[in-house]
């Protein structure tokens, strides 16, 4: 029997583990993650905002053996690519037919260096959520500040999101009058991946919201509650959400998979790697598209780990193949359970052919079905 590795159990590794279980049962199919549960990122978003408490949106990947999946749970420290062989923290070496490689980002390193200021922290990490909610309770007069620290980054709506859940919270406790909401980003508009409307779209609700929008704002410093920007400006705060950059994996450079852009390129129609039976797909690879390159987002990940389990049964047992339509789509959330949608081919030359539905409640109801879907398919 073949022997697939799936690097990664997160939404690219996940997607790809149910469709080579589901429709190709002769291939067995190993999941090695560090972790040993999944959550969505917005989760963490519902959290910040008070909506739902992170736990009650996270699985087990033990769940992975209930449907013939074996799951490993530990840290992949090499990668032997052209021999297809995956060491494992301990020293066990694992073999595969083909491997899959959803390793997701890692955090640029000197992002998170700013962030050890005090009052400062990851919003993109879950473990730091206790001491943001403690101090977005105690903050009663001063300044939050959501900052994208550079690019690329995780789920371009999420830091606006964010810093609209930080409006709402405020104001539910009766402080907001006292506490200035700004955010910062180093791009000239909200959302360049979704377009100029999209940005205009979130630029009102900020403003709607008294938000204070900084755009071209690149982070250079963090030192005694002020935030330096690159052109000289300068930011209070009492409270720092920062958005550190994406990076590929150290694992991913040291093995020679990364390209110029820094991550892995992939085929963008396979997602085949250079390498022989190596496919890549997620946050780990640079998908380049018309203005740059495809959004770091699960739906796009989820996507790519479906081709990319085709292929490797196209390559091992001769079934059809399948290739990457750039097709994706993103919730924009807003306070009051109201969601924008976005969607379109995001591959479409010479622009994305991207649309924005304004925000209603039929569309968070669609947001709330999407994690229940598929946290039930892939770990139900
Ligand atoms: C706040 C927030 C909100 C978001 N909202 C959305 C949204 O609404 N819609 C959307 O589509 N996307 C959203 N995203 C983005 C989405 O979470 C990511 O794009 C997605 O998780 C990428 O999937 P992936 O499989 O590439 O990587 P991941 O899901 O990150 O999975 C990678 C896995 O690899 C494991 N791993 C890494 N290195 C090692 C190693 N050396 N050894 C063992 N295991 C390792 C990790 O533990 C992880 O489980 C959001 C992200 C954040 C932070």
């Amino acid at each position: 029997m073949s022997h697939v590795v799936i690097l990664g159990g997160g939404f690219g590794g996940l997607a790809a583990a149910h469709e080579l279980r589901t429709a190709h049962p002769e291939l067995d199919v190993t999941v090695i993650d560090r972790r040993d549960h999944f959550f969505m990122g917005f989760a963490k978003l519902w959290d910040l905002a008070g909506i739902r408490p992170l736990v009650q949106g996270t699985r087990s990947l033990d769940a992975l053996a209930g449907r013939g999946v074996r799951f490993v749970q530990a840290d992949v420290v090499d990668l032997d690519a052209a021999g297809r062989r995956v060491t494992i923290a301990g020293g066990e070496v694992l073999e595969a037919d083909a491997l899959i490689i959803a390793l997701g980002a890692a955090k640029a390193p000197p992002h998170l260096a700013l962030l050890e200021a005090p009052s400062a922290h990851d919003l993109y990490d879950g473990a730091a959520l206790p001491d943001i909610h403690a101090d977005l309770d105690a903050i009663t007069a001063g300044r939050v500040v959501v900052s994208i620290l550079g690019g690329p980054f995780l789920c371009p709506p999420a830091p606006f999101e964010a810093a609209l859940a930080v409006d709402e919270r405020l104001r539910r406790r009766g402080v907001r009058h006292a506490v200035s909401v700004a955010i910062s980003t180093p791009q000239p508009m909200t959302l360049p991946v979704a377009g100029v409307d999209a940005s205009r779209y979130v630029a009102q609700f900020l403003a709607e919201r008294d938000v204070e929008l900084l755009a071209e704002a690149k982070v250079e410093t963090v030192a005694d509650g002020v935030i330096g920007f690159a052109d000289g400006r300068t930011s209070a705060y009492d409270v720092l959400l920062g958005v550190p950059a994406a990076v590929a994996p150290r694992l991913l450079v040291d093995a020679g998979l990364t390209g110029a852009s820094g991550f892995i390129e992939p085929d963008v129609a396979t997602l085949r790697t250079g390498v022989e039976r190596v496919y890549a797909v997620g946050d780990c690879t640079h998908i380049p598209n018309a203005i740059g390159a495809l959004p770091k987002a699960g739906v796009f990940a989820a996507a790519e780990g479906v081709v990319a389990a085709t292929n490797v049964a196209a390559d091992l047992l001769g079934t059809a193949e399948a290739t990457f339509d750039g097709y994706g789509y993103c919730f924009l959330e807003l306070p009051g359970e109201r969601v924008a949608f976005v969607e379109g081919n995001f591959l479409a030359e010479p622009r994305p052919e991207v649309t924005l539905t304004e925000a209603d409640h039929a569309q968070y109801e669609r947001k709330v079905a999407f994690e229940r879907e598929r946290l039930d398919t892939w770990l139900g």
